[in-house]
């Protein structure tokens, strides 16, 4: 039998990254996945295909509505063929999968495909497709199973016209209507796909607004935007029931005054969040317990109550973030090497991948009103940017909350054209515990994007914007 110091079971990125900081540690790290793909959920069937379909149709949108301002000319129509779009997203996932195995190998990391399940604290049966079973033993083992759709106890998902995200990045048809439940996330990125594609989407939302962990004024712009790109949206509706009769899916929700209305589509995507996926790993053999919703329960170590044994990423508490699992893996990794390693959650930034896109890290306006925290803003919208009027992405601003008497940034709140990488200088100026004054007094190269940083940091300090 095959023994390890580290045996991570799930290689998405919580996993995969964990076994890979193990093995530069010095520990002998095996990698137990389910799948014949590594890369979990991220690079299957989540971020990454979501983000191939995202950029494509982002080409095609812009090749049909915004090419010609520009002088460009097309001779034809502009026509999409969803089946090549769907298989370069696919080859964009092989192409990424793959360089998880090239990883593995580098950092000598043995790849075991099989269904993990502890047979005690210390051994994991491994179960292959085939049925055979072998064994191995670990010192210490690391949880990171991540998660799956969630959905509503009334709703029967045939995957074929009610459909979770997995489906949504496979359709072989751009739908006439898509009905969208949940405005979160998943909703409104891959709505958008389908929106750009032709589709007419309408989005139920069971809170009175969309993106809802969100600042409010994200939601409010966002919100906006999409009504103008004829986005439908039906906010503070509760879903009640979702049938399909034939080709169509009928859902009907209660509105806000009770009444109950009906939405007729040929696709429903349902996107109200995704759950922890704890199945096979049989976690009474190894006397691990669970919180609430099903989430491992773990410590500010992300140890178990069985010492050895730790989970991470989607499978316990916390934003169901890729690079927030990436994180916790390498401080579990990390703490087994006698480290002290540290994660500030508060500065786990959270991006939407529409366009425009959305992106913040730190308190929101909501949560420094409730806990009576006092409060600067400085807001600078994007159309009074040089660089948004070149490309003509103006819609959007950037949002910096800062201490009202230390000046200490608390929050940073972005939508517009590439926030997502933006989001990042907020980050770092969060982590050195940066005033607004420190981030308005450093250069930023003009003309960009993150001149708004510059600019809202300006505002939130002396309410001295240059540009507005
Ligand atoms: P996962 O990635 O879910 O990986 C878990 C792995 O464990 C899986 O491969 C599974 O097969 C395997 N497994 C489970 N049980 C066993 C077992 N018993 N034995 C062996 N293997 C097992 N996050 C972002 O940060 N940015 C994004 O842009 C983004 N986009 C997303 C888009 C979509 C459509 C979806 C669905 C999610 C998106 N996410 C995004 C969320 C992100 O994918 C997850 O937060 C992330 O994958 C969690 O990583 P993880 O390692 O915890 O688990
Ligand atoms: P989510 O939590 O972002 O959104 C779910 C939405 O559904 C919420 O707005 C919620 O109010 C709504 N909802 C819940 N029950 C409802 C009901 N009965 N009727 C109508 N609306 C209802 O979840 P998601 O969009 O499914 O995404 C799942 C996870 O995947 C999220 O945790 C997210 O962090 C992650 N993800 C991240 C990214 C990214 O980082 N860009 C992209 C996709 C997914």
């Amino acid at each position: 039998m095959s023994s390890y110091d580290v045996a991570v079971i799930g290689s998405g990125p919580g996993g995969y990254v964990a076994a890979i900081r193990c093995a530069q540690l010095g520990m002998k790290t095996a990698i137990i996945e389910k799948y014949s793909t590594l890369g979990g959920t991220c690079l299957n069937v989540g971020c990454i295909p979501s983000k191939a379909l995202l950029d494509s149709s982002h080409h095609y949108i812009d090749a049909v509505k915004h090419f010609e301002e520009h002088g460009i000319e097309v001779p034809g129509e502009i026509k999409i063929n969803l089946e090549k779009m769907i298989g370069r997203k696919q080859s964009v996932v092989d192409q990424t999968t793959k360089g998880i195995n090239f990883l593995m190998d580098k950092n000598k990391i043995d790849v075991f495909e099989g269904v993990g399940s502890f047979k005690d604290a210390t051994n994991i049966t491994i179960t292959k497709k085939d049925g055979k079973a072998e064994v191995i033993e670990a010192k210490n083992t690391i949880i990171a199973t991540g998660s799956k759709p969630s959905t509503l106890p009334f709703i029967k998902l045939d995957k074929e016209r009610i459909i979770t995200s997995t489906e949504a990045l496979e359709l072989k048809e751009v739908p006439k209507h898509m009905l969208v439940i949940g405005g979160g996330v998943i909703g409104l990125e891959l709505g958008q796909v389908y929106k750009r594609l032709g589709a007419e989407v309408t989005v139920i939302e069971y809170m009175d607004r969309i993106i809802p962990g969100m600042d409010g004024a994200l939601s409010k712009e966002l919100t906006k935007v999409l009504k103008k790109q004829k986005v439908k949206f039906a906010l503070s509706h509760k879903v009640k029931s979702v049938e399909r009769k034939g080709d169509e899916v009928v859902v009907k929700a209660d509105n806000k005054k009770g009444e109950e209305i009906t939405f007729t589509g040929d696709y429903c995507l349902v996107a109200v969040g995704r759950h922890a996926y704890t199945d096979g790993l049989n976690l009474e053999a190894a006397g691990v317990k669970m919180e609430e919703r099903g989430r491992i329960a773990v410590n500010d170590h992300l140890q178990t109550n069985v010492s050895n044994i730790y989970a991470i990423g989607d499978v316990i508490k916390g934003a169901m973030l890729a690079h927030k699992a990436e994180e916790e893996g390498t401080l579990v990794a990390e703490i087994l090497a006698g480290q002290k390693p540290h994660i500030d959650y508060n500065l786990i930034p959270g991006v939407v991948y529409t366009w425009p896109e959305v992106a913040a890290v730190g308190k929101t306006e909501e949560q420094l009103k409730e806990s009576g925290i006092e409060y600067k803003s400085g807001q600078f919208p994007m159309r009074a940017l040089g660089r948004s009027r070149a490309s003509g992405d103006i819609d959007g601003f950037v949002k910096i909350l800062a201490d009202k008497k230390t000046d200490e940034v608390l929050g940073v709140h972005m939508i517009g054209a590439r926030v997502a990488d933006l989001i990042a200088e907020g980050v770092t100026a969060m982590e050195f515990r940066a005033s607004a004054e420190d981030i308005s007094r450093m250069s930023h190269a003009h003309p960009t994007y993150a001149e708004a940083v510059k600019e809202a940091a300006l505002a939130a300090t002396e309410d001295r914007a240059l540009h507005i």
